[in-house]
């Protein structure tokens, strides 16, 4: 046991927002040295960028129940805002730590932040270690034959799955070893993280619970009702069949470790495919990131750079329209509907609004990337990017720029009896499934009786899909030619 003269050490979460499996946390448990825990708001200029509208949201009510779970500790969370060095250099002259410890962060300016700041610190002989576990493997980990990064999925997954097992999670330490003088903390109300008016985030709480609880108790869930089956029936979105665990993985509230281990022994109870399928997904979570650490111009660049020339047409109207869900395709604005009533997307449509504004808008995947980083709760540096850019046929690996979604066939095959639709369009609720996905050919009886009044209580097309998928493809030929 360390005396009681020991110097304490920072522990600085960023999103790492839980006590399970936090190997930083670990680490000073192990040490016996007393923490401070510390939460610190860096400002937009330190590179970090802005923090998202719907992640505000998140992030109040995450460090609300991380701050509880430490309270259960008899400790508190501290929270802080400034650049991260200062804060730091200030809670250590004050508080007298002689270390700071945290979890790995991959995106390029956290990177560059944390070198920084730990050649600083060491250079005043403060301690600063960082740990892995946000990810499977670390970034550099997986490498080819030749010693290269993978540029294709299959590949990486193939060397994930034989590259051995993740490590194995830790739990969380039974008591922490507090520091007896914790440093004030400003309140998290200042930091006005929260809407007020309209407060646009009322239904959130319908699907989440922010926090590590609420990470877990998703976990759980999904394993005994949905797991089985998941392989085939993932890409319905009227179907409860995903995790929704993105929104905790990219708040840190689980590590992927954790959920991992959980699919481990489940042959008894949930078809291999079902097991195989869903860490495949984890993997792409995982292959994100490792493009984005080697990659790191994938965030705002074109990972092609042939398509650097790409003629977008950027019209601020059909931006509009397909922001506000009023495209007159009714998968797209159910999608883009979702997204704004609870700050998440299915997946199967995700692609299919990327697809619908890169292709048929022709408008430029960075400012889709920037609306979903606004309104997504999700909203990942790594996962936002790759896949923005898989759909719009830029990125690595990516899909086709040719493979151009056709709105009312992925209507029809993945909502199949309109019911995602109806929920999220609710002036098409009258329409049977034969005409809900394209309402502009029902004919004018079925859509009065239907109240429905095209181009009044829902909007005409704003494009013809088959005009449009030519434009984009005339478009993308210039582009090749070009090159
Ligand atoms: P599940 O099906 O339960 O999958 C489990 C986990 O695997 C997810 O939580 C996620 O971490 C990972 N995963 C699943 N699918 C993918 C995928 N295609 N690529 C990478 N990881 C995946 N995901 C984000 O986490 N943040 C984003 O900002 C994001 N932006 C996207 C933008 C576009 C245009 C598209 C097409 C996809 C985007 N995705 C993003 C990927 C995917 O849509 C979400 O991860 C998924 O819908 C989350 O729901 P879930 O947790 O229920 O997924």
């Amino acid at each position: 046991m360390a005396k009681d003269t020991a110097k304490p050490v920072i522990l600085w979460f960023r999103k790492d927002l839980r006590l399970d499996d936090n190997r930083a946390l670990h680490a000073v448990h192990r040490s016996g040295r007393p923490v401070i825990p510390l939460y610190i708001s860096e400002p937009e200029s330190a590179g970090t960028g802005p923090l998202g509208a719907a992640q505000a949201w998140w992030l109040h009510h995450s460090l609300e129940a991380l701050d509880g779970s430490l309270r259960e500790q008899q400790g508190r969370l501290v929270l802080a805002s400034g650049e991260a060095l200062e804060v730091l250099c200030a809670f250590i002259r004050e508080s007298g730590a002689e270390a700071v410890f945290w979890n790995r962060r991959y995106d390029p300016a956290g990177i560059s932040i944390d070198a920084h700041i730990k050649h600083e610190l060491e250079k005043q002989a403060i301690e600063a270690r960082s740990f892995g576990g946000q990810l499977l493997h670390e970034p550099s980990r997986l490498m080819t034959g030749n010693g290269t990064p993978y540029r294709v999925y299959t590949p990486f997954w193939r060397a994930l799955e034989g590259g051995g097992e993740p490590e194995q999670p830790l739990e969380a330490p039974a008591k922490l070893r507090i520091a007896s003088q914790l440093p004030k903390s400003e309140a998290l109300e200042s930091w006005k993280l929260l809407p007020t008016k309209p407060d646009w985030a009322v239904d959130f709480t319908d699907l989440w619970t922010p926090g590590e609880d609420g990470a877990h108790e998703k976990l759980r869930a999904f394993i005994e009702d949905a797991l089985d089956g998941y392989k085939e029936i993932r890409d319905y979105p009227a179907r409860p069949a995903t995790s929704l665990l993105s929104p905790h993985l990219a708040f840190g509230e689980i590590s992927p470790a954790r959920i991992w281990d959980a699919t481990r022994g489940l042959s008894k109870r949930v078809a291999a495919a079902d097991v195989v399928h869903f860490r495949k997904e984890i993997a792409w979570r995982e292959f994100s990131y490792h493009l984005l650490f080697h990659f790191p111009r994938l965030a705002s660049n074109n990972w092609n750079e042939r398509f650097d020339g790409f003629e977008w047409r950027n019209d601020d109207d059909d931006f509009k329209a397909w922001r506000r869900g009023m495209t007159g395709y009714p998968i797209v604005d159910a999608g883009m509907r979702q997204l704004w009533r609870h700050g998440w997307m299915h997946n199967r449509v995700r692609m299919i609004v990327a697809s619908f504004l890169i292709k048929d808008l022709l408008i430029d995947w960075r400012r889709g990337e920037a609306w979903f980083r606004d309104t997504l709760v999700d909203a990942d540096p790594a996962n936002n990017a790759a896949s923005w850019q898989w759909v719009a046929g830029s990125g690595a690996d990516a899909s086709p720029f040719f493979r151009i979604f056709n709105p009312v066939l992925q209507g029809e095959k993945f909502d199949p009896d309109g019911n995602y639709v109806r929920t999220y369009v609710p002036e098409l609720r009258g329409l049977g499934a034969k005409y809900i996905h394209r309402p502009f050919e029902a004919p004018k009886s079925m859509l009065d009786e239907a109240g429905i009044a095209l181009g009044q209580t829902y909007p005409k097309p704003i494009v013809d899909h088959a005009n449009a998928r030519n434009r984009a493809l005339a478009a993308y030929n210039a582009t090749r030619d070009a090159a």
